[in-house]
């Protein structure tokens, strides 16, 4: 067979350029976190050092770097961020350039936190929204994934949230039948309203077959994978990685899902990041069917 008919035979991956930078993720706590959820796509726990934390004086210079190229939101991620001494000064800074939203796991959320959480966002013209992971609607469906006493500690998180004016939007990985989808919305409702939180934002992610999630459920098979055709008329705003990009401290990666893959990272600045990726892994096949997997909308259950 020669070169050129074998070249034709191979599927091109796809690439995709970062259409402009409207999101800016900080991988705050890298890959440390205070738990060990049996699902975690990149395996992050207490003694997971392969990320470590940002400190507050690289956040600054990437958030004063961001202003020129436009970024309309900013979003905070690990590992759990509340394990980042310095998250709540690198908030205040943050909203005094922009929104910006926390991923957090809720249970490292004591009153005085909460409070100058509270008095941040108050300070600032623009918002500042919690995204706390759950697993399930109540300890029996939860605490097996997320780790004994933890659907508590996070609903308590959830309802000094709450007390303080916040309005958190609950993720959750959707580790049961799609089709109990609207009971596992409702029971997630009547555990909301226990701690006053009565208009609930609900959000139901995909699983990312990566990391920890491989033992638990499964890995990808070979035909999970994103084709040139398959992108033809697709919506590329769906893709994170048109954009958006996360700093970490080991450099900038074209987005949060895929820093164990060390071709995922794409330089050591904004400007070296600003490049096509191509959409060759396993996890793209889960963002193509799923979409605004990363982002704040998309996926939301309804309000009850
Ligand atoms: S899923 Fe979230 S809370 Fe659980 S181990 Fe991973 S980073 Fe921590
Ligand atoms: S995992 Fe999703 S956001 Fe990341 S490069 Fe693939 S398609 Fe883009």
């Amino acid at each position: 067979m020669s070169i050129a008919s074998a070249a034709a035979r191979t599927p091109r991956a796809p690439q995709v350029p970062l259409v402009s930078l409207d999101y800016l993720w900080f991988q705050v706590a890298g890959t440390v976190c205070n738990l060990r959820c049996t699902h975690c796509f990149i395996s992050c726990a207490p003694d997971n050092h392969s990320f470590w934390f940002l400190d507050l004086p690289t956040v600054l210079d990437y958030l004063e770097r961001s202003r020129a190229w436009g970024v309309k939101e900013y979003y905070f991620t690990g590992g759990e961020p509340f394990m980042n001494k310095e998250l709540l000064p690198m908030l205040e800074a943050t909203l005094a350039v922009g929104p910006a939203s926390v991923l957090t796991n809720a249970t490292l959320l004591p009153e005085r936190t909460v409070r100058r959480l509270a008095e941040i966002e108050a300070g600032s013209r623009y918002s500042l929204e919690l995204r706390v992971s759950l697993d399930g609607p109540s300890p029996e469906t939860n605490d097996p994934i997320r780790g004994e006493g933890t659907f508590e500690r996070a609903m308590e998180g959830v309802g000094r949230l709450v007390e303080h004016g916040f309005l958190p939007i609950i993720t959750a990985a959707q580790v049961w039948c799609p089709h109990e989808d609207e009971a596992v919305l409702d029971r997630f409702y009547a555990s909301c309203r226990k701690v006053r939180y009565e208009r609930p934002r609900i959000k139901i992610l995909p699983s990312i077959h990566l990391g920890r999630e491989v033992l638990r459920s499964r890995g990808y098979d070979d035909s999970e994978i994103v084709t040139a055709e398959m992108m033809e008329g697709h919506d590329l705003t769906t893709l994170l990685c048109s954009s958006g990009r996360v700093v970490t401290n080991r450099g900038v990666y074209v987005c949060p899902i895929l820093i164990d893959d060390e071709g995922a990272n794409l330089g050591d600045s904004l400007e070296a990041a600003d490049r096509p990726f191509e959409i060759d892994r396993s996890a793209c096949y889960t963002c193509w069917l799923h979409g605004a997997i990363c982002t704040n909308t998309g996926h939301l259950g309804g309000e009850a």
